[in-house]
């Protein structure tokens, strides 16, 4: 598939459209950053004939500069912003008809599996396969007549399972399907996903795309060539009215102007800590795509730039060591999601992943000992401190 930095040519980097694209100073006060349009409705000059906004649900300046400057960093057509990651994943599946059937990464985040499997599979009569998207072979067995789109995830929860693009956006193309990417785990600063054939690029912008804790929030971009498929979305975010509001909109611009700084740091914590943690004897196993132990570190290397904050360890001793392991820590915070400038911990097992049930938990290889760490942006050396006098405790 194209190169990474194919449409990189005679264009700004990453960091200059962060900070600039859709973001000129305001027309009206020259204010430098993009204001707050704490508004829901235009006023239109004559009666059917509204200006570049008419109603805050369709269309807001604020929100619309955030969009524009996403679409940018993917690479993409153009972008849609939501209240959330679930309702932007929601909308995306308006895309298709009742009975239609979707191939879906058999390690995607739990609330993805949620709404497919309790909720769209009955109000809407959806049906759902998960497989191992990366296995050409599992994803030609589970393809039916009514097949319409592939969902995968371009790093998975909680193994870091890293998924080759190029043969998923292949496989789609062949079979006609829409492939989707929820690239969460990544953010584009690490990784692009149309510019390896994907269709359809989603994230919860709850974690590294917003950064820092503070908010929730969700977007999906089209790719470039895609306007038919922008068109669409862009009217069943109105019709359905999932949207992002303006103080939020804010706060995400305001994030992405930081985000290949985070990213870069997160991504030197990162693969100091797993090299860290994989010396260790009290540590049995890591899962992190930027250790050459790791499964997927060739297709990660060929697809990402840096690998991020995310990673998994098995630790020896069972819950019994996860507990004084957990005990033992003061910079990592126990806690749920990931993706903010703060080190998080949480246990998969009777956390995040505890819904799955033991027996899921088995085969999907989540064993009682996984603790899963997201790498914030802290000094490296205290993080490294903190980790070694709660692995002392084992
Ligand atoms: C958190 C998360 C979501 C859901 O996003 P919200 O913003 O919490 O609604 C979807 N996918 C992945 C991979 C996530 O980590």
């Amino acid at each position: 598939m194209a190169a990474k930095d194919d449409k990189q040519v005679n264009r700004a980097g990453f960091s200059t459209r962060a900070i600039h694209t859709g973001q000129e100073p305001d027309a009206l006060t020259g204010a430098v950053m993009v204001p707050i349009y704490a508004n829901s409705t235009y006023m239109q000059e004559r009666p059917g004939e509204p200006g570049a906004h008419e109603y805050s649900r369709v269309s807001n300046p604020t929100r619309s500069a955030l969009e524009e400057c996403l679409a940018d960093l993917e690479n993409g057509a153009g972008s849609r912003a939501y209240a959330s990651g679930m309702a932007a994943e929601a909308t995306v599946l308006e895309l298709l008809e009742t009975g239609d059937h979707v191939l879906v990464s058999d390690d995607c985040y739990g609330g993805t599996r949620r709404l497919f499997e309790v909720i769209r599979r009955r109000s809407m009569g959806l049906e759902f396969s998960f497989v191992d998207v990366s296995d050409a072979g599992a994803l030609a067995a589970a393809l039916r007549p009514r097949t319409r789109m592939i969902w995968t995830e371009s790093l998975t929860n909680p193994l870091m399972k890293v998924t080759d693009l190029g043969l998923v956006s292949e496989f789609a193309r062949a079979h006609g399907l829409l492939s989707v990417c929820d690239n969460t785990f990544c953010s584009p600063a690490l990784l692009r996903p149309l510019d390896f054939g994907i269709d359809l690029v989603l994230h919860s912008a709850t974690k590294y795309l917003g950064g820092h804790s503070d908010m929730i929030a969700g977007v999906v971009t089209v790719a470039d060539g895609r306007g038919d498929l922008l068109e669409r979305l862009a009217l069943l975010t109105y019709a359905v009215g999932g949207v992002l509001g303006p103080f939020e909109s804010f706060l995400l611009l305001r994030s992405l102007k930081t985000l290949m700084v985070r990213m870069r740091s997160h991504s030197e914590n990162g693969l100091r800590v797993a090299r860290f943690l994989e010396s260790h004897g009290g540590v049995e196993r890591v899962y992190y795509p930027g250790l050459e132990s790791h499964g997927g570190y060739e297709v990660a290397r060929r697809q990402m730039e840096g690998f991020g904050g995310m990673m998994s360890v098995d630790l020896r001793g069972g819950m019994e060591g996860v507990r004084r392991f957990l005990g033992g820590l003061e910079v990592f915070t126990l806690a749920e999601s990931l993706g903010g400038v703060e080190s998080l911990v949480e246990h998969p097992a009777t956390m995040t992943h505890k819904g799955l049930g033991a027996e899921v938990r088995r085969e999907v290889g989540i064993g009682d000992g996984l603790v899963r760490l997201s790498v914030g942006i802290e000094d490296g050396d205290d993080l490294l401190r903190d980790l070694t006098a709660a692995l002392s405790r084992l």
